[in-house]
């Protein structure tokens, strides 16, 4: 197991978020007017999608779906019809159905445990920390891919394949997410991900993590 020291989680937290203030990027569902049904149902969109494809196709979701409750009067096929823009729409429609039907019983209510969370439909390990982060307020990272990417390039790489089930990689992104702004540093290095450490051609030259970066002097 690698070891990572504290100074080195602080270091790629400091230059992240700054990169992140002079770079990030705007979406919907990261107004600060943005409510929670809006957040959670951004992440089911979000899932096997782009960033930029989800954003054109929100708002237009939002005004036909603005509550739980409206979702909940939809119909599997209206959701299918709705979701057709953006691809996967059986699926998506099938599992957005499933936990519209069950927030409708619930009346809107969120669980107040992670554990109960984690008991309605479609809340995998991914949604389940979307849940954590943005309901609960807990440092809980958004643990997808491209995060990955990032912190085993920057960190050194993980042991199993899949990365819900990697022990060094799911303490680390717990450790780097551990951070005041909770979801700034969620968001910063998911951009960060897509704009920088893309997965083909990771922009170096630029990077403002380059002179620490494991990928970098592997790669020398
Ligand atoms: S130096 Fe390159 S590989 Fe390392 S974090 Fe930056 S962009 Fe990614």
């Amino acid at each position: 197991m690698i070891e990572i020291t504290h100074k080195e989680i602080q270091l790629f937290q400091e230059r992240i978020i700054n990169w992140f203030e002079e770079n990030g990027r705007t979406f919907p569902w990261r107004n600060p007017s943005a409510n929670n049904y809006q957040k959670i149902i951004s992440e089911v969109l979000l899932q096997r999608t782009q960033a930029t494809t989800v954003s054109n196709f929100f708002p237009s979701f939002i005004e036909k779906y603005p509550s739980w409750k409206r979702l909940g009067l939809a119909t599997e096929l209206d959701l299918q019809e709705a979701l057709k823009p953006i691809g996967l729409y059986k699926q998506r429609a099938a599992r957005m159905y499933k936990l519209a039907q069950e927030m409708k019983r619930r009346k809107g209510r969120f669980p107040k445990t992670r554990q109960e969370a984690e008991k309605l439909p479609m809340m995998g390990q991914y949604i389940s920390n979307a849940y954590e982060l943005f309901i609960l307020n807990n440092p809980s990272p958004l643990l997808d891919v491209n995060m990955a990417r990032v912190l085993e390039r920057f960190f050194g790489p993980r042991k199993l394949a899949d990365i819900r089930h990697d022990p060094y990689l799911q303490s680390l992104s717990k450790r780097v997410v551990d951070y005041p702004k909770k979801a700034q540093i969620n968001w910063a290095i998911l951009d960060f991900a897509s704009l920088v450490c893309k997965k083909r051609s990771p922009n170096c030259q630029i990077c403002p993590l380059y002179n620490k970066c494991k990928y970098q002097f592997k790669n020398i």
